[in-house]
């Protein structure tokens, strides 16, 4: 494993003896980061953007997601939860919003905030962000971190045009951060903030944030992971409601599409677009501003945006209906924004520029790029064309350059094998007729 390789954090492993080799996980993945050699496949680290599509696809269950286990948050003397929007959609309609919320923390935490009581003032700051930077436009939203791996691995002229400031989980956890510590008197370290979160690239963006300035959260719980536990929890609760606080306007941000809406006003064009084929289409489209008239776009890789996220356990669009009638039925508490807006404007929630992953190149020295397209190009021609997935690379093409990286050969092709073995049958049974025929 190379040092790049080891930097890069993913959370999903593949379980070797569950892998029957059947190529259905290469065929979705959006980065053609997965092969299969010898009947088992790999995924490359330096290609996965974790977009799950292959934790979903994968029918004998030798993808597994990967989050930290329940039992770290007793590493910490005061534990914080704080809650995806979409968590609240995962309940049958008897369990209420404060019900969801108060058996989190009877699984052990001490507080558990919500991602919705910072949206609105996200909104704000996108909104002001939008404008300070109107060279930049579009603005691709930064929320999704499948998305942003994606801009950094394949379209790495946008990451200018990245929002760059904190997402609402992080902008929550550097604010609770500062106000436990003062409230309680307690040392950072003693402070340990989770998320709950409904995908996988949540998990890997907790362990390896892009862009961070700081130590963010502790750990991150998907909400699958939970879910056992939490509806025991809730059983109990049903016959007992309690009084919480909650923020049912602030849910909206789980909606497909309603980001947009939000941020779009008088002076402001935003689009919403959700699916990591949908997302890439969009993408290669700001690429040749095509798109220039937007000035914001929000980006989500999973399909209806995070409802659909693969650790959840809801049909998003179930999940989006439960979260649509929590917002109709309940009641918004006003949020005292000034500690976010002092902290905003002493710069606690700007992000670092981020890099790009260039790792889709086929040399670094240009020379030698150049030498190796040229004999991708001779092997490409000799390939069937049927990008059948039957070689274990995601299509022909991939297979070529595979050859030329030195990580496969053209035997791997088994159109090609069976074809050769087929002509050298054909050629021998003539020879055996020709020789006959003499006699
Ligand atoms: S989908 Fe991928 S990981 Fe799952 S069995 Fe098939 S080849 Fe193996
Ligand atoms: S998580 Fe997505 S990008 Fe990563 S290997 Fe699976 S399908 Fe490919």
């Amino acid at each position: 494993m190379s040092k790049q390789e080891k930097e890069y954090f993913h959370a999903l492993h593949i379980l070797e003896d569950n892998c029957t080799g059947c190529t259905s996980c290469v065929r979705v993945c959006p980065t053609e980061a997965i092969r299969v050699r010898d009947r088992k496949a790999k995924i490359d680290s330096l290609r996965c953007v974790d977009c799950g599509n292959c934790i979903e696809a994968c029918a004998f269950h030798a993808i597994i997601p990967r989050s930290d286990t329940l039992d770290v948050i007793h590493n910490f003397k005061y534990k914080v939860a704080i809650i995806s929007t979409s968590y609240f959609g995962q309940f049958t309609e008897d369990v209420s919003y404060e019900v969801a919320k108060q058996a989190l923390y009877e699984l052990g935490f001490d507080d558990v905030q919500e991602e919705a009581m910072v949206t609105q003032f996200q909104v704000e700051m996108i909104r002001d962000y939008i404008r300070a930077n109107r060279d930049k436009r579009p603005i691709l939203s930064s929320n999704c971190p499948t998305v942003v791996r994606l801009i950094q691995l394949k379209y790495p002229s946008l990451l200018s045009n990245l929002f760059q400031l904190e997402a609402p989980m992080s902008i929550l956890t550097r604010y609770l951060r500062e106000s436990i510590k003062q409230e309680k008197g307690l040392e950072e370290n003693e402070i340990g903030i989770f998320l709950i979160v409904p995908c996988v690239a949540h998990v890997t963006a907790v362990h390896q944030p892009e862009g961070a300035y700081k130590h963010l959260q502790d750990g991150a719980f998907s909400i699958g992971m939970i879910y056992g536990k939490v509806r025991e929890y809730i059983k109990h609760l049903k016959n007992n409601p309690p009084k919480i606080e909650t923020f049912p306007k602030g849910l909206m941000w789980a909606l497909s599409g309603v980001q947009a809406d939000l941020v779009d006003c008088e002076d402001i064009r935003a689009l919403s677009v959700n699916g990591v084929d949908n997302v890439m289409e969009i993408l290669s489209r700001v690429e040749d501003h095509y798109l220039d008239q937007y000035d914001f776009i929000v980006l989500r890789s999973c399909t209806n945006g995070c409802v659909g996220g693969c650790l959840n356990v809801e049909n998003p669009f179930v999940a989006m209906s439960r979260i649509k009638k929590m917002i109709k039925e309940g009641k918004d508490k006003k949020i005292d924004v000034h500690d976010l807006i002092e902290l905003y404007h002493a710069g606690e929630f700007d992000v670092a520029p981020l890099s790009s992953r260039p790792v889709l190149e086929l040399d670094k020295d240009i020379k030698k790029a150049i030498v190796k397209m040229k004999k991708l190009n001779e092997i490409l021609t000799n390939l069937p064309g049927l990008n059948c997935c039957a070689c274990g690379s995601p299509s022909c093409y991939a297979l070529a350059e595979d050859i030329v990286q030195g990580k496969a050969t053209i035997e791997d092709c088994i159109v090609l094998l069976r074809r050769h073995s087929r002509e050298e049958e054909e050629s021998k049974q003539e020879e055996i007729k020709s020789a006959q025929d003499k006699v």
